[in-house]
């Protein structure tokens, strides 16, 4: 009798784990996080769409696993791309479950009175409004699918203000807030909508972040692995419960160690 309860509770939380039969779309999937992202759902049974600039680094990815991934290159700062990037993914996979809204612009340190105007603004574009704009234009294939998860990248940034990131955090705070105002709107659909908010994570807009304050990367900055690791979870049906929140998944780079 145990072994058989044990045995369907163990098939249970096999299946809740697993991506099989899923369609994603990563932004962001170049490098770093995103690229760690995409790579990781292809492997755990998703096809997976992956965005960009760079088609160059698009292309590794989809020679990596093959039919699974397909390229779906993009400048988030055309105000068309939202709309074509969703719609190239459909069109190639013939639907979608997930999108992983993880492109982002880490601006150098820069106080906002020595901020371009233009330069501010382009990062309120690509972290806000081009996230925004994706799940816009993801709602009707989500809703067709019947379920969904839509995950932002978010960061510590997100939760508190900081010299010289005058538009990063502030573009960081926002997603947080627009994952709430979504997960309301989206709950009757039954698409979920979560967030979460990485430390400090080694990826080249980290190390370039660090630069531009005259530091070196931390040694305990995480890798990007771990912060996929957190998406395949909330992606999966094990966090079905969840929905509305802002995970922080700071690693070794949490406030409270330093404390
Ligand atoms: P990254 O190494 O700088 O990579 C940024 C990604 O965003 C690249 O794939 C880039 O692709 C894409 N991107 C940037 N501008 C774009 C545009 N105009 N159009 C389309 N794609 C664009 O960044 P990361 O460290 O992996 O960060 C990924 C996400 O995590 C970001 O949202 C970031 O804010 C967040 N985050 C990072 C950290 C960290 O410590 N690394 C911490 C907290 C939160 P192309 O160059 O190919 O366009």
């Amino acid at each position: 009798m145990y072994e058989e309860v044990w045995g369907a509770c163990k098939d249970m939380t096999e299946v809740a784990m697993t991506l099989d039969g899923r369609i994603a779309l990563v932004t962001g999937a170049s490098r770093g996080i995103g690229r760690a992202i995409a790579r990781m759902f292809a492997r755990e049974g998703a096809r997976v769409a992956v965005s960009g600039r760079d088609g160059v680094a698009l292309n590794g990815i989809v020679a990596e696993f093959g039919d699974r991934v397909c390229a779906v290159p993009g400048d988030l700062s055309a105000p068309e791309s939202p709309d074509k990037i969703v719609a190239a993914t459909v069109a190639r996979f013939g639907g979608l479950n997930l999108l992983i809204n993880n492109a982002g612009v880490i601006h150098p340190a820069r106080d906002l009175a020595d901020f371009d105007p233009d330069a501010w603004r382009n990062v309120i574009e690509i972290n806000l409004v081009a996230p925004a704009m994706l799940v816009r234009a993801a709602v009707p294939a989500l809703r067709s699918a019947g379920r969904g998860h839509i995950i932002n990248i978010s960061s510590i940034g997100g939760r508190k203000g900081a010299g010289g990131r005058s538009a990063y955090r502030a573009s960081k705070a926002a997603l947080i807030n627009l994952t709430e105002s979504l997960a309301a709107e989206l709950a009757g659909d039954n698409i979920q909508v979560n967030c979460i908010c990485p430390g400090s994570v080694d990826t080249d807009g980290y190390r370039q972040l660090m630069a531009s304050r005259g530091k070196p990367p931390a040694a305990k900055a995480m890798r990007p692995e771990e912060i996929a690791e957190v998406a395949l979870f909330l992606a999966t049906d094990a966090a079905s419960a969840i929905t509305g929140t802002a995970i922080d998944a700071f690693g070794a780079t949490n406030p409270l160690l330093s404390e």
